[in-house]
């Protein structure tokens, strides 16, 4: 990728990051009662219709992502022989792909890790798809090789080098995933690769052997004269996602940078000449917002699969993997836009503008930070005001979605016990059902979109309208991004805003981002002439509760008793393909949210390997709908502060 050897000024100051990714991931839930979504983790919410407040979506799209200080955390010695790779596509059908490891001469016993997170906060033990692992030395003889962890391997006799070779099933797919079928691949490097543990900073050269000849190779490394792919270290070449196959591309020029956009779904299923401008609006809005483009190129990587529940995106240093299922690319206007604006951002938030508690990245086991309702929440804060600014979203929409965010936070019971920093660091935890329940946990999606709101208007507020958050934003990345440092999690937050509000910020960081402070809404909004409303609302009595972790089916994860839904035989961990007869993807929450009483739902679900289709009529129930709505006798100050926040911007000029 382009992060590599790159001499231009603007990426020069990027070229020691150490970069890792982590992916996205995009779950979603809803309460008991069956209705609405709790979401997790995610994302974006694709465009709600409203009479659903149910249906919000979100999906989440963690990452990891650059850092500009050497990294290697691990890197016990120093070797700069590159490390080479050959990446062979060995069996497209099996998911088999062979890895060989050229290591240059060196110590007698070399450790080869791989690692085992990457892409998504979660430890997904990449060595089970590890079938075998082999090593020689340049004469041919086998050397041995002997397994000391479940994921790290120790060849002796290698001090004239040697060469690791393995095979390793890439049978994940998605944005966050390492996949190989007969229609293509793509690939997060460090779900496959393996590093030698004392030289983790050493170049990489990467080779793709068995490439099908009508396939074609897109991603943001850098090309050798011979032809290899290479990167500085490690750290960086797993930044740089690889997708190959029968591709479709296009590109365009926008602000001096080049962007390039590359397709790999069935043609008929969506329309380049509509993704174009949405994207160009995007990069447009959030370079002139930061005031800043710290790239001359960029790569969007796309899948809209059919038959995928899958979803999201996943963000990296000069890239970024995006999937969206082709029917919701079709059905939902916003559903491109968002995903796209959200992993675009994640450029600066989280790629640049790093927590520290991210760096090094520990490929062996959880980096644990509590910052992820800054570095993914108000991503989606941003992600909001960048599609008001680019007139892909109106004012309308916007406080439809906010609404609907504040009502997912306080249908969760767990907004009064985890904080959102707590929730950061729990972050880990999302693969596992019991901890989406709302009495157990809080979305830092979820959360963070609306701190973002409230540290937006808080700043503004206390700065006389001078500063608001973009201000924050542009000072971290001078301060710490452009600056090669890393931010010290929510201190290093709180100093930006303190920096540009010249206030005291120490009580909202501590009832809201460390604690769990009830938060009165109508006095957040007081200054933009905006109160919330609740008002109930009759809607589908589902019976059921589902959620949907890491691009999975949903699976049932509570059926009410006496309920028609157990009455059908629907029954808690069942996994729901379809609903309706459409794929149970992304959007489901929102599908379902759509149910009115009266309708019938038939769902397609899997258990213990079998699959059944259950149907049955929906009863109703009542439950509360938020709505924010301009307060009675607005005041023509409250109307300019409205306005200036929906443009993202402060009514004056910063302070320095
Ligand atoms: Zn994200």
């Amino acid at each position: 990728m382009s992060h590599s050897c790159n001499t231009s000024t603007h990426e020069s100051a990027f070229s020691a990051y150490s970069a890792n990714s982590l992916g996205s991931l995009r779950l979603r839930a809803f309460d008991r009662k069956g209705r609405k979504e709790s979401a997790r983790c995610s994302q974006r919410r694709a465009h709600r219709p409203r009479h659903s407040s149910l249906a919000r979506f979100l999906l989440l799209a963690i990452c990891i992502a650059p850092l500009k200080q050497p990294v290697c955390a691990q890197t016990t010695a120093t070797s700069t022989a590159p490390i080479q790779y050959t990446v062979t596509l060995a069996d497209l059908s099996a998911h088999k792909v062979h890895v060989t490891i050229n290591l240059a001469p060196g110590a007698s016993e070399r450790d080869l890790q791989l690692p085992v997170w990457n892409a998504l906060y979660q430890v997904r033990d990449f060595s089970q798809y590890v079938n075998w692992v082999k090593a020689k030395n340049r004469e041919g003889t086998a050397l041995p090789i002997r397994l000391l962890d479940k994921s790290r391997w120790r060849v002796s006799g290698a001090a004239n080098g040697a060469e690791i070779e393995y095979e390793i099933l890439a049978m994940l797919p998605g944005p966050y995933g390492a996949e190989l079928t007969p229609k293509h691949a793509f690939v997060n490097l460090a779900e496959i690769l393996m590093y030698p543990v004392d030289a983790r900073s050493a170049p990489v050269q990467v080779r793709f052997h068995a490439v099908p000849p009508n396939w074609k190779i897109a991603t943001t490394l850098e090309k050798s004269p011979s032809g290899d792919f290479i990167a500085p270290n490690y750290d960086l070449l797993v930044d740089s996602p690889v997708e190959i196959s029968a591709f479709e591309e296009t590109d365009f020029d926008e602000g001096g940078a080049h962007y390039r956009i590359v397709v790999d779904a069935d043609r008929g299923d969506y329309d380049l000449g509509k993704l174009v401008p949405v994207t160009k609006k995007i990069v447009a809005a959030e370079t002139a917002w930061m005031n800043d483009r710290p790239f001359r190129t960029y790569l969007f990587l796309c899948h809209f699969p059919r038959d995928s529940g899958g979803g999201g995106g996943m963000e990296h240093a000069y890239s970024t993997a995006i999937e969206v299922n082709a029917q919701v690319l079709t059905d939902n206007p916003l559903a491109f836009a968002d995903v796209t604006a959200h992993e675009f951002f994640h450029l600066w938030n989280v790629k640049r503008i790093r927590p520290q508690s991210l760096e090094p990245v520990d490929y062996t086991k959880e980096n644990y930070t509590n910052a992820l309702w800054f570095s993914e929440g108000v991503t989606n804060t941003v992600e909001d005001y960048i599609l008001l600014r680019a007139g892909l979203l109106d004012e309308n929409q916007f406080l439809h979605r906010l609404a609907g965010q504040i009502e997912e936070l306080e249908d969760r019971p767990a907004h009064l016990s985890q904080s959102a920093e707590e929730s950061s660091l729990d972050a880990w935890l999302e693969k596992y059902q019991q901890y989406w329940t709302p009495q157990r946990s809080i979305s830092y999606y979820n959360e963070g979109d609306l701190l973002g709101v409230m540290l937006d208007l808080a700043v503004r507020d206390v700065s006389d309208d001078k500063a608001s958050l973009r201000e924050v934003f542009q000072w971290m990345n001078r301060n710490y991004a452009q600056m090669g440092k890393f931010f010290p999690d929510s201190d290093g937050v709180r100093q930006a805003a303190e920096a540009v509000s010249h206030t005291d910020l120490e009580s909202f960081f501590t009832k809201y981002v460390a604690g769990t402070e009830q938060i009165v809404w109508n006095d957040i909004f007081k200054s933009v002439g905006l109160h919330l409303i609740r008002q109930p609302e009759t809607v589908a009595d589902l019976g059921f509760s589902a959620t949907r972790t890491f691009g999975s089916q949903p699976v049932v994860m509570d059926v009410r008793a006496a309920s028609d839904a157990e009455r059908a035989g629907l029954v808690e961990g069942d996994s729901i393909l379809e609903i309706n007869n459409r794929v149970a993807s992304s959007d489901f929450q929102e599908r379902l949210g759509q149910l009115h009483p009266g309708d019938t739902i038939q769902l397609k679900i899997q258990s213990s390997g079998r699959q059944r289709t259950l149907q049955w009529k929906l009863g109703s129930r009542e439950e509360i709908e938020f709505e924010l709505k301009d307060v009675d006798n607005i005041t023509p100050r409250q109307k300019a502060r409205r306005a200036a926040w929906l443009k993202g911007e402060a009514q004056g000029e910063a302070r320095p």
